[in-house]
């Protein structure tokens, strides 16, 4: 038997040709088999025409569609929204290739431009706010759905070997916990008085004012208390949750700060040679866990990811595998070729960096690891995006009580586990602090702690996940 699909794409569809091909190679992979395009019709599996084709297994809107990607609206087509320009023209049928694409590559997030913060615009970064849940995607991982209809189709329609398994042996879906590392001290007089200074100068005297006060609280309360402050104090309880339930984490650290040559305001205030943020990471290589670059929010616009890295290396004493944009920030326009461009300049091969703040769900329409690639050439990013499905802060305010929140949680890992898929926590590193959201974070880490337990749920870290994806997923 073959171990290869065979797919033949219509070379009338021109420039879009070659983002038509690495959708559907991607398609194919999750699904669990490898593609080989063929230059023949005769030779092929699959073939995907450039004229509407409601007829063919791989059904095509044609390339007037793959044109409409930029202005098409969710329709309800037998109870799911899909991008009105993957429907095929005079009929019902979907075209999955062009549907799965659409999502894919963000279309939906740039319609209209909805990032909201508390009401006030922020550096977005193209990242949506609650209007995208009209395309569907807080509800169902609709790019996994049309791999899983390929699926059906290759099994019922060509003589390969089976599908390779999505998960190691005996595991039925995935749990990756991650934590951004934003803020390690809640009492930082000096960087507060720093603050202070720097609008000062900026002649905002109600900042400064503002930040002078902080700084003086800071220091009156650090000469009161004794022991850790708060923040990295919760740091240490999630370290040592972390290893009583031996799980693998991923802690993204920022090594440019807010004071740092081109930084933005919303950068981390906190030095990266921090002793207390060193033992932390110490002790986190120590127990197996991994540590990424996050990055600052200007990293893409000043294009200093390798400095970041660096800089990290020089501090840590290791270098990062994996990076996530501070306030998730990437190119707006374009999230992939700032992939691309990490790729290209760094040692970083992985990335979980299209997630959301105020909602949860599948910003991309995917909880599988997969291969990115620039939506208008088509080029992969020569990395792997493991695609976060739920932030802090995203589940604080999908309800008004702890109680609910952790129904919203279990709904969640309910629906991530029937889709056989990977739910990807973005928690912060101080949210164990006890003014943190309303004290959520110790009902959620109940949650976890079962799921971890749980003999199906395979608990790994980002790394871990994409080594299996890349490579022993092929092996098996
Ligand atoms: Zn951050």
């Amino acid at each position: 038997m073959r171990d290869q699909i065979t797919i033949w794409i219509d070379p009338d569809f021109r420039e879009f040709h070659n983002v038509a091909r690495s959708t559907v190679e991607q398609l194919v992979e999750i699904a669990g088999w490898k593609t080989s395009f063929v230059s023949e019709v005769e030779a092929a599996d699959f073939v995907y025409l450039s004229k509407p084709d409601p007829h063919s297994f791989l059904k095509s809107a044609g390339r007037d569609g793959w044109k409409n990607r930029s202005n098409c609206r969710p329709k309800l087509i037998d109870r799911t929204h899909i991008p009105s320009n993957a429907i095929i023209p005079d009929t019902s049928e979907v075209d999955i290739v062009l549907a799965a694409n659409t999502l894919l590559s963000g279309f939906p997030e740039r319609y209209p431009n909805i990032a909201q913060y508390a009401g006030r615009k922020i550096e977005d970064h193209g990242v949506p706010g609650p209007d995208i849940s009209e395309w569907n995607l807080l509800d169902i991982p609709l790019v996994n759905e049309f791999a899983e209809n390929i699926k059906n189709l290759v099994e019922q329609n060509t003589s390969v070997i089976p599908a390779k398994p999505r998960w190691p042996k005996g595991k039925c879906f995935a749990l990756c916990v991650t934590h951004d590392c934003d803020r390690i001290q809640r009492f930082r007089t000096a960087s507060f008085f720093r603050d202070g200074y720097v609008a000062t100068c900026a002649l905002d005297p109600k900042s400064a004012a503002l930040n002078f006060g902080k700084g003086t609280f800071a220091f009156a309360s650090k000469l009161k208390k004794s022991g850790p402050d708060p923040y990295i104090n919760s740091w240490k309880n999630w370290i040592a949750f972390e290893r009583e339930n031996e799980i693998r984490s991923t802690n993204f650290i920022a090594s440019w700060n807010k004071y740092s040559a081109n930084a933005s305001q919303l950068d981390v205030p906190y030095r990266i040679n921090d002793p207390d943020l060193k033992n932390a990471v110490l002790e986190l290589v120590n127990q197996g866990s991994e540590i990424g670059l996050h990055n600052s929010v200007n990293a893409w616009s000043e294009d200093r990811y390798d400095a970041e890295c660096d800089l990290l290396e020089r501090m840590l004493g290791l270098y990062p595998s994996v990076y996530r944009g501070h306030c998730w920030s990437l190119d707006s326009t374009n999230p992939e070729r700032t992939m691309r461009r990490v790729a290209a300049t760094t040692n970083m091969t992985m990335s979980s960096c299209l997630g959301m703040n105020l909602i949860h769900g599948y910003r991309r329409g995917l909880n599988y690891p997969y291969r990115p690639f620039d939506f208008e050439s088509g080029d992969y990013c020569n990395s792997w995006e493991v695609p976060p499905v739920m932030m802090d802060q995203s589940l604080f305010l999908s309800g008004n009580t702890n109680e609910e929140r952790v129904g919203a949680f279990r709904k969640r890992v309910n629906e991530v586990r029937h889709a056989k898929g990977c739910f990807v926590l973005d928690w912060h590193t101080d949210s164990l602090w006890q003014g943190f959201m309303a004290g959520m974070t110790k009902f959620v880490m109940k949650e976890i702690s079962e799921i971890a337990a749980d003999t199906n749920c395979w608990t790994a870290s980002v790394g871990e996940l994409v080594k299996w994806c890349r490579e022993e997923r092929w092996q098996t």
